[in-house]
């Protein structure tokens, strides 16, 4: 594999050799991805690095899918400060003890708890819940 950039892991087919690796999020975006650095995809043209939460990489050329780039590793890095980081099983089981507390639960309280918790698995929460006073 070349390598440029010693930080970046430049993106190459396995299948046919193609470096045009497509990144898809969701089906709204779409862009071509050109490296990985520091847990970032890097996308050719004017963008930003992208966070590499739910991305699908495949190959422009024969549309294999690109399998195997680990972020998981990457995660612990992004939990924030003065916080542990938690593996996906202990966050889900946070999660399911806070839904089956006695009583009712208030879906405000769980989405705040699910964000945290989800921060400290280390990924990226994109944006902030609306302010309480928001007129909608
Ligand atoms: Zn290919």
């Amino acid at each position: 594999m070349k390598r440029d950039n010693p930080d970046a892991e430049t993106l190459v087919c396995p299948s046919c050799g193609s470096t045009e690796i497509a990144y898809e999020r969701d089906a709204v975006l779409r862009a071509d991805a050109v490296a990985i650095r520091d847990g970032a995809l890097i996308l050719a043209g004017p963008s930003v690095p992208q966070p590499l939460d739910d991305a699908r990489l495949a190959c422009s050329a024969c549309g294999t899918e690109l399998e195997g780039i680990e972020w998981d590793a990457e995660r612990p890095l992004h939990v924030p400060e003065g916080r542990s980081p938690l593996d996906d099983a202990k966050a889900l089981d946070a999660l399911a003890e806070k839904l089956n507390e006695p009583g009712c639960w208030n879906g405000g309280d769980v989405c705040e708890l699910a964000a945290d918790l989800l921060r400290c698995t280390g990924r990226h929460i994109e944006d902030e819940p609306y302010p309480e006073d928001h007129p909608s």
